[in-house]
């Protein structure tokens, strides 16, 4: 390859990196992160023709036929799949990477002299055994990891925690043997000929590991393995960028697999919960406290759309909360609309967004977003939580969890230390519901049967529907 191809390709993939970086600082933000997705579009076109444009590339047949099968059906899932199964389809694609870097890593041990990682006499080097042997090893947890994950989070695959007996016990001695194995595969000199088994062993080891480690985590807590299953699918793309010497995919798998690891620590802080015992597992198989174990013989205050429509028309200053509900009954637009129509009546309007409200961090921006509500209008848990005993009415929308008081009051609940967001401290707090049915983690809200609460039954779009309709 001539001294220009390489000075060049290393600039594009430089570009590309960059892009990668601006595409993740837009994405931070609400108001940024369309540019910000678009810079990540650019930067993936450049490092993929980069790539697909080397002059290495011995035939573009296969190429092609991946490149145009694997857009087709990028492209029909994205417009197909709804923003409620967001978690699913990325826990899937997160499969996908993790078999790659084990597929390519068998790739490079089978003919390591063409992948430029052995000498001549086909030894290969001992950095690239280091490499391939913790990059499939981790690719195989992913693999397997995110299709548990994937079949939990589609209801496929009981979202309880399946518990076996010892299996701390079972995952430290299969983690054990993996670690031999990577040890044993880099310890061999002429890897290819003795290492082939110790490595195919060690990656089947990882396979089954990655099973075992998520079966036992619960429903609940799956959003938080999908991302740590992120991060894990980052660091065994940083390992194939080694194996391939492919700087843009050790860049990417870097990005990858740093921001899914901090992405995970802001779930687990946003639910109180350690990261260890995520993993650990057990949390969130209580749901069997349905709605009527939940209500007992406690009762409700039940109101219709007029009636709430009197009370917010009637406020002064209104805090709306967003939960997974809005997301499930697609209720942005309608809300917008609502809220559109009490600010005409002078009634100041504000949205509170718990951290974890929805099925993934930043769900609820995204669909107040689509409904175009003014960003100045919507406020983080800590920036408003002290304003909702200024509020006359605090209008709960699709949320349960992440306003439900227990979290503060008793140590024994699942959720008991997650910041909430103090709605009871609103004058009246109107709850759009169907039911008395508790949230994602399983807990009655004893808010329902408060005395400032009013029950509002019904899908939320129909709900907020009435509740337009009566303002007018
Ligand atoms: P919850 O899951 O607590 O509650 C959502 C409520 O929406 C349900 O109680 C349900 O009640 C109601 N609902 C469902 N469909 C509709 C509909 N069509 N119309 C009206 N209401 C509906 O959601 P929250 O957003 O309050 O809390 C999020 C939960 O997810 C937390 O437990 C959080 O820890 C967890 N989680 C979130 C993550 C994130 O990153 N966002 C990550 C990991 C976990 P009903 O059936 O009665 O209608």
């Amino acid at each position: 390859m001539s001294q220009f191809v390489i000075d060049a390709t290393a600039i594009a993939y430089l570009v590309a990196a960059v892009l990668f970086i601006m595409a993740l600082r837009g994405l931070s933000h609400p108001e940024t992160s369309r540019r910000g997705n678009l810079y990540g579009m650019i930067g993936m076109t450049i490092a993929v023709a980069t790539t697909v444009l080397n002059p290495s590339v011995m035939s573009y047949t296969e190429i092609l036929v991946a490149l145009v099968l694997g857009g087709a059906v990028g492209l029909v899932i994205a417009r197909r799949v709804p923003m409620t199964a967001m978690p699913e389809l990325v826990a899937a694609f997160h499969s996908l990477v993790g078999l790659a870097a084990v597929l390519v890593a068998a790739g490079a041990l089978e003919n390591p002299v063409s992948y430029g990682i052995a000498d001549s006499s086909g030894a290969i080097f001992t950095s690239s055994r280091i490499e391939m042997s913790i990059g499939a090893a981790i690719g195989a947890i992913t693999f397997s990891g995110s299709i548990i994950a994937f079949l939990k989070l589609r209801g496929t695959m009981s979202g309880k925690p399946i518990l076996l007996p010892a299996r701390h016990l079972i995952n430290l001695a299969i983690g054990a043997a993996i670690i031999a194995g990577v040890v044993l595969f880099v310890q061999d000199q002429n890897a290819t000929i003795a290492g082939v088994p110790v490595f195919y062993a060690l990656t089947l080891l990882a396979f089954i590991i990655g099973f075992l480690l998520i079966v036992p985590i619960g429903g609940a807590d799956m959003p938080v393995v999908v991302s740590m299953l992120n991060s894990y699918s980052g660091w065994a793309a940083a390992g194939i960028g080694f194996t391939l010497q492919n700087n843009a995919l050790i860049v990417t798998g870097a990005l990858v697999g740093s921001s899914g690891a901090i992405l995970s620590y802001i779930m687990c802080k946003g639910m109180n919960r350690s990261f260890i015992s995520v993993i650990a597992g057990g949390f969130g198989g209580d749901e069997a406290a349905g709605p009527a174990a939940a209500a007992g013989d406690k009762s409700v205050r039940q109101g219709s759309s007029e009636d709430a429509s009197f009370i917010l028309s009637n406020a002064s200053k209104v805090i709306i909360v967003p939960g997974y509900g809005l997301a499930v009954a697609q209720a942005q637009h309608a809300l917008r609309e609502m809220a559109d129509k009490l600010k005409e009546e002078g009634v100041e309007v504000k949205y509170a967004i718990h951290p974890v409200a929805g099925r993934m961090p930043g769900h609820m921006n995204v669909l107040l977003a689509e409904a175009n509500v003014p960003y100045d209008e919507v406020f983080e848990l800590e920036d408003i939580n002290s304003e909702f005993q200024t509020a006359d009415a605090a209008f709960v929308i699709g949320a349960n969890d992440v306003t439900n008081p227990v979290a503060k009051s008793d140590p024994s609940s699942p959720i008991y230390g997650m910041p909430v967001l103090d709605v009871e401290n609103a004058k009246t707090v109107l709850f759009v519901k169907r039911s008395l049915s508790p949230g994602y983690a399983g807990v009655d809200n004893e808010l329902f049967y408060r005395d400032n609460t009013m029950m509002l039954f019904g899908d939320a779009k129909a709900m907020v529907e009435g509740v337009v309709k009566a303002l007018e």
